[in-house]
């Protein structure tokens, strides 16, 4: 069972809230490729419940076998405790479990290309069931180009679909992930989730994506 969150450390109120319990309640897919600041955005937005004295119950996926931090950090520093979910658990269950304690006024969802396709559907459950929003944040695609699982069920099941913006070196907006390995160099094939790896990432545009990556003559 979670507890919710209910302390963050940010002081800032900027974006404008949407707190729509209740019958208005959605499930959302905030996605972008990499360092769009999804984290950050996703801190803000639990900051702005939490200021109006509401409670946020803050997720994220366990990928590996490490005992993880149950913290969620932005990489401008901003952190919030959360709860992580192994990749059998039921979602839905789960909320609801701790929807009985108090009251609930959204979930948000880190890392969230990581979700099961049942998990996502557990959560569009939150949404239909408990009227609860949930505010999911990923990665549309992997280093290859390639929808995630948790990604593609979210375009799909999603009721409202929001991209966190960023730049290519060149300035158009960025769109795709490539990732790089210890020599800076992008990779062209391999695991779509690379564990305690020294790859790095970098978003680009479509065209730096096919070049980056072989795939045209640019
Ligand atoms: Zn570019």
């Amino acid at each position: 069972m979670f507890p919710a969150t209910t302390k963050l450390g940010l002081n800032k109120f900027t974006d404008k809230q949407e707190n729509n319990t209740g019958p208005l309640a959605k499930l959302y897919f905030y996605y972008s490729a990499m360092n769009a600041g999804k984290t950050t955005t996703l801190l803000q937005s639990s900051h702005n419940y939490v200021e109006r004295g509401m409670n946020t119950l803050l997720l994220k996926p366990k990928i590996d076998d490490r005992e993880g931090e149950k913290i969620i950090r932005s990489r401008i520093g901003l952190e919030a405790e959360s709860h992580e979910f192994e990749k059998n658990d039921n979602l839905f269950q789960e909320i609801s479990n701790q929807y009985k304690n108090q009251q609930l006024h959204c979930v948000l969802v880190d890392e969230a290309q990581f979700l099961s396709r049942d998990q996502v559907k557990e959560l569009g459950e939150v949404v239909d069931r408990l009227k609860i929003p949930v505010l999911c944040y990923g990665l549309r695609t992997d280093f290859l180009g390639e929808l995630f699982e948790g990604s593609k069920c979210l375009l799909a099941w999603a009721d409202e679909l929001r991209e966190i913006k960023t730049v290519c070196y060149c300035g158009k907006k960025a769109i795709m992930t490539v990732r790089l390995n210890v020599e800076g160099k992008p990779v062209q094939a391999g695991e779509q989730i690379h564990i305690g790896g020294n790859e790095s990432y970098v978003s680009m545009c479509r065209r730096h994506f096919k070049s980056s990556l072989g795939f045209s003559k640019d």
